[in-house]
Parts: C-alpha cells; structure tokens; sequence
C-alpha cells in the first residue's frame, strides 16, 4: 500500500524533471536548427535527445497513471473492506435511488431480498420483495401506506427507524448526502430490544407487584406508614386515612419524621397517657425509634383506640403498623367496671363469699366470712377449709347444702354452703357462697313444735282431750271409704250423758266439766283397739268409731263402757235414776255402701239413741240394720 503511494510520488515528481529537461532540448533543437553551420549531425543528436526526454516524460507520465490506477483500486478495496467490516448493514443508493453498493451484512440482515441487493436495483422494487415476504411486522395488512411514508421520510429521518423484520429488531440510519445519495445503516439491536423488552417486562412486574403490594397494605385491617432509611415518610396507607380522614397525607409524604413530629402530623393521635406519649416522642425520636420494637396507645378523634408498634426492616426502613384495639379496650373498661362492681357487691353482700384452691386452701373472703365467723381476713386466707368447717362429708357440689361451721370462739354455727368450680386453665378454683342459717335453723324446729301443737290443738278437744268433732268427721269419712274398699262392717256409738243439766244444776258448771273428763276416761278405756277413736261429739255427747267392727263388736263396746261408768261410780244425787251418773248410746252398724254417706248414718245413731233415752235411758239400743239394696 505504502509502495504504491511511494512510487506514484516519485512519478509526478520525475514527470517535470522529463517534461523540463525536453522543453530544454527542444529550444535547444530549435536554435540548432535556425543557427547556420550547425553540422546536420548535431541537430540530429538534439531531435534524438529531445524525442529521449519526450519519452523518458512519456514513461513517467504512464507510470504515474498506472500508480493513481492502483491508488484507486487500493481505496476501493479498503472502503470495501471496510464496509463488509461494518457491524452493521450498509447500502449506498445513487440520486435515484438505485443501489450503488451494500455489504454483506445487508444481505445477511434481509434474507428475503438478498439476491436482489445488487448494484442497480431499485429501492421500491427492493422494498416491494421485502413487504411481500411479509417479514417485516409492522407493515402486514397495511403495506400501501406503509410504503408511502417509508418513502416520504426517505433519507431524512433524523431519529433512527426501528423496524421488526422477522425475528430481529433493526435501527435503521439513512441519510441524504449532499451530493444526493442516500447513505444506510442497519445496526441488528434485537438484544438490545430484547433486553428493553425484559427490562420493562420487569419494571411492569415491578409495578404490578408494587401496586398489588400497595393495594394489599390497603387492604390491611392494619394501619401502616412505611418510613425509609433516612426517615422519610414514603407510605401511608388507606386505612390510615380512613381513621385520620382530616390528615393532609399527600403532603407529608415525602418529609421526614423528626419535621413531622413537630408539626401537627401526630396531634390527632391522643396519647393515652399524655405525659408518657411526650416522653416516648422524645426518646423515640432520640434513642428508641427503630432501635427496638416500640408499642404506644392512642385515640384518634373519632374514638378509636390504635395500638402502635414501631420496627426497623434490616433495610433500615421503620415499619410502623397502628391496631384498631377498641374492641379489646372498651371490653378491657367493662370489664374493670364489672370486676369493680363485683367487688363491691361482694364486699357489701351479706352472705359470705370465699374462694378456695384445689386443696381447699382459702384464698379469699369477702367481710361477711370475718363477721360470721369472727376471724380476720389475714388468719384465714392461707388457712384449709377445715378452719371454718371442720367436717364435711358427701357431694357439696352443685344444690346448697347444711353443714356445720366453727365460730373463732368454738360455737357451732348451722351454715349452708353452696360451692361451684370456675375451671381456670392451670387450676380449677372454686367459690364457696355461705348463708348463716343458725337462726333460722332454730326457728325451723320452734315452728316445726308450735305446727304439731297446733295440729293436736286443732283436733283435740280441751276439755277431755279426746279427739273432737273435727278429727271424728275426718275420721270417719276415711274409714267409711276404707269400709267401701275393703267390705268391712263399720260401728258407731253415739253416747250422750243422762240428766246432766240436773248435774250441772246441782254440782255447778265446773264440776260438771270434771264429770265431763271422768266421762271421757272410762270411754278412753273402754274403746282400747288402735283403730277405735273416742271423740267428744258437743257437750255431754260423744262418739266412739269402731273401725271393722261389727253389731256385736259395737255392743260389747257399749256394753264395757256402761260398765266401767258404773265402776268408775260417779254420783249424780239429782238422778232420777238413782245415785249414779248413767249415759245412754245408740248404736249404727253397716258396711258402707256406694250411694250412702256419713250423713244418714249418723242420723240413724241419733234416732237409736232417742229411742234408748225414750225407753228409760241408761241402756244401749242398736239401730236396725240397713236393708242391703
Ligand atoms: P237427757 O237425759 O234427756 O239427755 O237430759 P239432759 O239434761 O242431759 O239433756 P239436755 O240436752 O236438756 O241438757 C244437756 C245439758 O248438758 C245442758 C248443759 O248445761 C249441759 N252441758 C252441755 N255441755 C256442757 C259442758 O261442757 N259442761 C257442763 N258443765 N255442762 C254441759
Ligand atoms: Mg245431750
Ligand atoms: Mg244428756
């Protein structure tokens, strides 16, 4: 290469030293040749010198041409070296855009055209072949136009036009010399799109998820602010706002904690302690924020309790997530006014409240247990059961039952106990409710007395102490049923003083009641079966049922009373009988029948004993037996 610049130098610069040399020889030729006396062969010599020069200018002269030739050729190869040596296609078209020349790398671009990329074709007839192929994408279906503005922008396209030819992804440069060409190159940048494509692909995905992420801490039923490592607020998120609706988000967004403390970022959060929130603000700010998980209490305005945590990410960024606690902490509230209510209801109740371990061991007492049982609240927690009731024995559990309890001064306290299990998750306690009952207990029996007095009183007559009309009626309308059951025969005496108003009239009223009771006991002695009853029917009259006994049974009975009256020897001085005090009875027997009552039978005693007082009294008379129907 460098030879052949070399040699066409020193040429052109033998071409004058020749081309002077001859002009030399051909003035001196010339002034040979018009000088007389020259000899002919002189002037020969000179004609052959200059025609000498004249070829030695000649020679030099083709040389020169043959080195500019190569000179030529050596450009042309190294611009076509250096073209196929492009990383990129490139075409040159002439000013009618015809193709002057490409490398090959165009052709290995444009597969579909390659054969016809030769010098001279057109660019429309290259750009037709190309869009029948169909290889390039952006143009199928709607190549006619695709055509014109491709041809429009011709060479004047200052952007790089990106086509999708095939597979591949081209930047294509054209530019319009000044002479008119139009100078191409196609640089392959697939990998290069490929790599955009992925990378937003992945910004895309990076979005989606940022997005989705941010949506989901939407969704939190947390509330959440996300600060970065330089403790800038960079996210808030809605729940957030919807618990702090009047908070301006969009502006503190952005700035950083330490300004938005002492702003009024945070005042809508009422401390739940406010002395403490200001002391936690200052060591949060100071020592703690980030440093260690941080919990802190708050309301907002609209009454919402949030329980704050504070942590740092290995980021560095500060997570601060806030808890919607009202639930737990208007439960907490009731529950410390229900806990304070109880206590006072178990302070002030008059029953004795106790709780007691598995063991029995007394863990507490209400004052109601120190005043029923006379020891301090400190004597008898950690005291067994045992303490206040020394002995216990069968179920306890469930309905309340009586057991007997120990004053501190030894004496015997009737209680009732009623104890139930509050099962607790290591172990059970139990709460033991006691009633004094000393009291009532004793009452219980005075009545239970008063209640079986009452009940004799009821039934017993006073004077005698027979049973009275009363119990006689009952009586007998118990056994008038049995007698109905079982068949059995029922008697009745109705037994009735003789002339005891002359008695009366003569001993006194007085005496005649101690008659009367004389009276009652001989008829005592003289019904002595454990069914008989003796009851004193009114006045001087009495009655003596005999259960399952017959007319004759009836009148033994009556038989034994007249006389053990007569050997009781009761003196009546105004009898007109005698001395003696005599009754008359009349006598009933039957066996109850189903349509008859008390009623009628009594009656028919009444008529025996009349006709006994109308025959002379001191005497038994039977009633005729009842016709069985
Ligand atoms: P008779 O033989 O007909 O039965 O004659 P009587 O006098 O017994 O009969 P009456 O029915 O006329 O009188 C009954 C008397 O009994 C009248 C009353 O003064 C007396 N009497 C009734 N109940 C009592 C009483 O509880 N105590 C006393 N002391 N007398 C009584
Ligand atoms: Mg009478
Ligand atoms: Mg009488």
């Amino acid at each position: 290469m460098a030879d052949v610049f070399l040699q066409h130098k020193e040429n052109l610069r033998a071409l004058p030293r020749w081309l002077g040399a001859a002009a030399v020889l051909a003035l001196a030729a010339l002034t040979l040749q018009f000088t007389p006396h020259v000899p002919g062969e002189l002037q020969t010599l000179s004609l052959c010198a200059l025609l000498f020069c004249l070829w030695g200018a000649w020679r030099a002269w083709q040389r020169s041409l043959a080195a500019q030739l190569a000179r030529e050729q050596d450009w042309q190869q190294i611009i076509n070296e250096a073209i196929e040596a492009l990383p990129a296609g490139f075409d040159l078209w002439d000013r009618r855009d015809r193709l002057m020349l490409c490398n090959q790398t165009l052709r290995q671009l444009f597969p579909n055209v390659a054969a016809d990329l030769k010098p001279g074709v057109s660019l429309h007839t290259v750009l037709q072949k190309t869009l029948q192929s169909g290889a390039l994408r952006d143009a199928v279906g709607n190549e006619t136009r695709w055509l014109e503005e491709r041809l429009a922008q011709r060479g004047s396209r200052k952007e790089p036009l990106l086509q999708h030819y095939g597979e591949r992804w081209l930047h294509v440069y054209e530019q319009r010399t000044p002479s008119g060409y139009v100078v191409g190159l196609r640089l392959d940048v697939t990998e290069l799109i490929h790599a955009q494509q992925a990378l937003a692909a992945t910004q895309a995905q990076a979005q989606h998820d940022r997005q989705l992420m941010e949506r989901a801490i939407d969704a939190m039923p947390a509330g959440i602010e996300i600060y970065d490592e330089q403790d800038r607020l960079v996210l808030v998120n809605q729940r957030m706002v919807n618990w702090l609706p009047h908070r301006n988000n969009a502006q503190a967004v952005g700035k950083d904690y330490e300004t938005l403390a002492q702003s009024s970022w945070f005042d809508d959060l009422l401390p739940s302690d406010p002395e403490a929130r200001r002391q936690a603000r200052l060591l949060d700010r100071k020592t703690l924020r980030g440093q260690q998980d941080l919990t802190l209490l708050n309301q907002t305005p609209g009454g919402l309790w949030l329980k704050t945590t504070e942590t740092r990410t290995p980021e560095g960024f500060v997570l601060t997530v806030r808890q919607d606690v009202s639930d737990l902490i208007h439960k907490e509230q009731a529950l410390k006014a229900s806990q304070a209510k109880l206590k006072a209801i178990i302070g002030t109740a008059g029953v004795s409240i106790l709780t007691l371990d598995e063991d029995g061991v007394i863990l507490s007492c209400n004052p109601a247990v120190e005043r029923l049982f006379g020891y301090s609240r400190e004597e008898m927690v950690g005291s067994a059961i045992s303490l206040l009731i020394p002995e216990q024995s069968g179920e306890v559990f469930g309905s309340a039952c009586e057991v007997a309890g120990r004053h501190k001064n030894g004496q015997t306290l009737t209680v009732q106990l009623a104890l139930a299990v509050v099962p607790d998750q290591d172990n059970d306690l139990f709460v033991a409710v006691l009633s004094d009952i000393t009291q009532r207990k004793q009452f219980e029996q005075e009545l239970q007395v008063a209640n079986a007095r009452l009940l004799r009183l009821s039934t017993t007559d006073s004077l005698t102490d027979l049973a009275n009309r009363r119990l006689l009626m009952d009586r007998l309308d118990d056994e008038w049923r049995r007698g109905l059951r079982s068949g059995q025969p029922l008697s009745l005496a109705l037994i009735d003083v003789d002339h005891f108003k002359l008695y009366n009239d003569h001993y006194g009223h007085q005496a005649g009641d101690q008659c009367l009771a004389r009276v009652a006991e001989v008829l005592r002695r003289s019904a002595s079966r454990p069914a008989d009853l003796v009851a004193r029917y009114g006045g001087e009259e009495f009655v003596i049922l005999l259960a399952q006994t017959d007319a004759d049974g009836a009148l033994a009975v009556a038989a034994r009373c007249r006389e053990l009256l007569r050997a009781a020897h009761i003196s009546h001085a105004n009898s007109p009988h005698g001395e003696l005090l005599t009754f008359s009875i009349g006598l009933v027997t039957q066996v109850p029948k189903p349509g008859s009552h008390t009623g009628q039978w009594l009656a028919l005693a009444d008529q025996a004993l009349y006709q006994a007082k109308a025959e002379g009294r001191d005497r038994a008379v039977a009633a005729q037996p009842v016709a069985s129907s």
